[in-house]
């Protein structure tokens, strides 16, 4: 249970105990070291003593806190501060966090072999005992995937410190990253079918595997030393605040791909997104016309024989996502194409290329390339198409290597 009672009190930074590269906490200090966050601590049975303690010689201030209710008190008007905590330790708190739209959950992992170690070193030198890898495995599984209880004696909480935990920061979109803790309060009911709760007993058991998945960013931290980790978390400019709240670029990339996902051709999943002013005018994804045979379906037999992707296309029944994204919009919606964007997951084809040119649209922005970008560049730069590459930071899914 975590404690109820509503004081707060600054303390002192308390230098870290952990190991090199032992992972959140690695993650943690670095935001803190680096990018100017303040760590914050919740007090509660698996972290009330440590989290309390003021041994004097502390650098940095830090800051306490019994209940969701104060932290949210504090943390709101200050939302030109960062804030960084690691102490989230239930599917509830997390998942209060998590829905935040200033709130950035990220998941910390690395291989079970290397937290091993990490972790009979860390045993090593506060010359405790350290389990065997079965039962350290056995610990890790249970709190992974709630499979069943840890060895009597065990703490779930020994294994989280291994550096496999989300830590949770926060940010705001206004560049500044702000933050906020939320620990629930007695009276709220029970946040159910939540990407990370989806049923009352989830909300009480930490489902490390479930937590992990719904984290906004994921990092696998396999680096030797915190040097390594430290211009891995620099390279990847983990607190760009795209992953907060997105650009428009972003925001349309990120839709063009959801629309992907309806894409029936056997070649590739392609979206698109028409926009004007920033509105939408069209989508589109690539398939067979409306009631031909979906190409997955065996409706395409140039796509289904195998031929390789940009071959024979004159003889290919799909549409593709930019074709259908023009022809819903029509002339009548791109007319005065001022301010008329197409979004596209894919750089267009030469095919879709002319149609783009044809129809008026001004820019171009895709993510991934194609077979053909150098002649589909070259016409939109005759054509005056500005044209961006843009791939969204949170779409990715970080794993970080030495
Ligand atoms: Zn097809
Ligand atoms: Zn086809
Ligand atoms: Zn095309």
């Amino acid at each position: 249970m975590l404690s109820h009672t509503f004081d707060d009190m600054k303390i002192k930074f308390e230098k870290s105990q952990s190991s090199k590269s032992s992972g959140k906490e690695e993650v943690a200090n670095y935001l803190v070291r680096s990018r100017g966050f303040t760590r914050i601590h919740l007090t509660g049975p698996l972290n009330a003593e440590t989290a309390t303690a003021d041994d004097g010689s502390a650098e940095v201030t830090e800051l306490t806190f019994k209940s969701a209710k104060k932290i949210l008190e504090y943390i709101t008007p200050r939302w030109r501060t960062n804030f960084v905590t690691t102490d989230v330790a239930s599917p509830i708190d997390l998942y209060l966090l998590w829905k935040r739209p200033f709130v950035l959950v990220v998941g910390i992992d690395a291989p079970t072999g290397i937290r091993y170690r990490r972790y009979c070193i860390k045993q090593e030198a506060s010359t405790k005992r350290a389990l065997s890898l079965e039962q350290f495995v056995d610990i890790d599984d249970s709190v992974m995937y709630t499979c069943e209880s840890p060895p009597t004696g065990v703490q779930t909480v020994d294994s989280l410190s291994l550096g496999m935990a989300a830590a949770a920061l926060a940010g705001s979109s206004r560049d500044t990253l702000a933050a906020e803790m939320a620990l629930r309060a007695e009276s709220e009911p029970q946040p159910l079918l939540s990407p990370i709760i989806r049923n009352a007993s989830d909300a009480h058991e930490l489902n490390l595997k479930r937590v992990l998945s719904s984290a906004n960013v994921s990092i696998a931290n396999t680096f030797p030393t915190q040097e390594g980790l430290y211009q891995y978390l620099d390279r990847i400019d983990l607190t760009n605040s795209e992953r907060i709240r997105p650009s428009w670029d972003t925001y349309f990339m990120l839709l063009s791909e959801l629309a992907s996902h309806r894409a029936n051709c056997m070649k590739r999943k392609v979206g698109c997104i028409l926009v004007k002013d920033n509105q939408i005018i069209a989508t589109g994804y690539n398939g067979t016309p409306k009631g031909i045979t979906n190409c997955s379906e065996g409706g395409c037999p140039r796509c289904n024989d195998g031929t390789p992707c940009g071959v024979s296309l004159d003889h290919c029944l799909c549409i593709h996502a930019e074709e259908n994204a023009l022809l819903e919009a029509g002339r009548g919606r791109v007319r005065n194409a001022e301010g008329v964007v197409l979004y596209c997951n894919t750089c267009p084809c030469l095919g879709c290329a002319k149609k783009i040119v044809q129809v008026g649209v001004k820019v171009v922005v895709y993510s991934k390339g194609y077979g053909m970008d150098k002649l589909t560049l070259k016409l939109f730069k005759e054509a005056n198409i500005v044209v961006r590459q843009h791939t969204p930071p949170t779409l990715s899914m970080e794993i970080g290597s030495p």
